[in-house]
């Protein structure tokens, strides 16, 4: 079979690739090794009761401007949620809100975080230096961080343990999955000038109202009205190289040639696909050994009586980072979904163990919710969730394009994923926008989307250039 560009991958690199290569009037096959799209963003039927459960609860926020801008195209984009307030867990008392204000960016969280209970009067104005120094040095400031991790940065700008753990811990292993002590201190910068102080609309939160597998339906309908093809169950197996450009994937079915490749793959799986050849031309494929990965825990909890009334609750200071109130089901049982990033410690731990665990800091987080049980309960441990945002982790993530390739780049090889060149943590913006980048490449159209303008007063303090 003869094809413009094959994609090896259905996650939302390679759907992002596929829509934005058909918008470009190219005809793309995706080829799946799953019997659904969506990779790591998406649901799965649980074998134990028949239920369509969420791999685990995927957050956007409202710098994810080219995830946006996917699922616009897409046409589900009304399906997210906006919630500008967070609450704070801040037991015995209800856990505290805390909304974006008025105030321009950078001040718009300024009301809101003074009004926190949760900290003393020494630790906002710590955390207040924090933040003054992060517009101050502006994105190219990071530079100078990039081998250090973000604990010497707490440290040096003199934050207290208390409000590490209970504030900075927390925000940064939701975003970086990698707590405070091991990310770089690069990302997690990056998380608090672009996701929280550039822009008032930033930080907005958005939960999709659906399971994430519903949002997929739209792509696949797309790409086969656009004239590209989707193989769902198929695997590809090798990367024909024949010395100067790739020709052709090799899956269980047969070959299929190709003007070009895109990897849309994890960066193991891509490792299993080339020849030691290939990995000669192909600087960008060197290092991929070197990634390493980081987990997420999640638990589904089904209660048989009301526990939560507030969408979410963030859990200070708590081993689970988040719950988040997903309603009532098709029983009427109250769906609570709970999540532990950087979840390394719990690899080793049993289900009920970590049922029992984030049951505790229910308990701890809504008081009222004391001696009820779940009625069923379902704990998804993700060893590979993300590539963990060590220190020095840009100078290894490859770049889409062979061009920006450090060393050698295979010209018709593209290289997809959350895990590549784009400057962004492992999150779906970042999926999308190595996609959007790939189809790029091969049209010549532009198809990324810009980053969320920097506010005006952001702008002027500091918040400027790009890093
Ligand atoms: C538990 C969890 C929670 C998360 N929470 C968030 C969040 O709140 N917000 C956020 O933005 N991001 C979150 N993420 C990260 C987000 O899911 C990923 O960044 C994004 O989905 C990665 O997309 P991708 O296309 O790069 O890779 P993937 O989703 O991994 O897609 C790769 C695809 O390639 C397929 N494949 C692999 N090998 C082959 C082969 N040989 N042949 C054919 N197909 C193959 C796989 O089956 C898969 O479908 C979370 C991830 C996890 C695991």
């Amino acid at each position: 079979m003869n094809r413009d560009v094959v994609i090896i991958g259905g996650g939302l690199s390679g759907l992002a690739a596929a829509i934005g290569l058909i918008r470009g009037g190219v005809r793309p096959i995706i080829i799946e090794t799953r019997r659904k799209l969506g990779g790591r963003a998406t649901s799965f039927i649980d074998p134990r009761t028949d239920q369509v459960l969420d791999n685990c609860q995927h957050v956007l926020m409202g710098c994810c401007t080219n995830l946006m801008d996917f699922y616009e195209h897409l046409g589900v984009l009304d399906l997210v949620q906006w919630h500008r307030t967070l609450y704070w867990a801040d037991p015995p008392r209800p856990p505290c809100p805390m909304t974006i204000g008025r105030l321009p960016a950078p001040l718009h969280h300024a009301l809101g975080f003074m009004r926190l209970g949760l900290f003393s009067m020494r630790q906002k104005r710590a955390l207040a230096r924090a933040m003054w120094r992060l517009i101050r040095m502006g994105p190219s400031g990071r530079i100078q961080w990039r081998h250090r991790t973000f604990m010497e940065f707490l440290r040096e700008t003199g934050q207290d343990e208390d409000l590490v753990e209970r504030f900075w811990n927390v925000v940064v292993v939701s975003a970086c999955n990698l707590d405070v002590e091991h990310v770089g201190a690069e990302p997690a910068m990056k998380v608090f000038q672009e996701g929280f102080l550039a822009n008032r609309f930033s930080p907005a939160m958005g939960l999709c109202t659906v399971p994430l597998i519903d949002l997929y339906d739209p792509a696949l309908e797309m790409i086969q009205e656009g004239g590209g093809e989707v193989r769902i169950g198929t695997s590809v197996k090798s990367i024909a190289f024949d010395g100067s450009r790739v020709t052709s994937v090799i899956t269980e079915h047969g070959t299929i040639s190709a003007t070009s490749v895109i990897s849309a793959v994890p960066p193991d799986r891509l490792l299993k696909l080339v020849s030691g050849t290939l990995m000669d031309a192909d600087s960008r494929l060197r290092r991929l050994d070197q990634i390493q990965v980081s987990p997420i825990v999640g638990v589904h909890m089904f209660f048989d009586q009301p526990v939560m009334e507030l969408p979410h609750v963030i859990l200070p200071g708590r081993m689970t980072h988040w719950l988040f109130n997903k309603g009532e089901d098709e029983r009427g049982l109250q769906h609570v979904h709970a999540v532990i990033s950087g979840a390394a410690d719990l690899m080793d731990r049993s289900e009920q163990e970590i049922i029992d665990s984030v049951l505790a800091d229910l308990h701890w987080a809504i008081p009222s919710s004391r001696g009820l049980k779940p009625v069923q309960a379902r704990s998804v441990k993700e060893r590979r969730a993300t590539f963990a945002a060590v220190p020095g982790i840009d100078s290894i993530r490859p770049s889409t394009r062979p061009e920006h390739a450090r060393g050698d780049g295979v010209s018709n090889l593209l290289v997809a994923g959350d895990y590549t060149d784009t400057g962004w943590p492992a999150t779906m913006e970042g999926a999308v926008r190595s996609g959007y980048a790939a189809a790029e490449a091969i049209t010549g159209k532009p198809t990324l989307v810009p980053d969320i303008p920097v506010g005006p007063l952001a702008w002027l303090m500091g918040l400027r250039e790009r890093a």
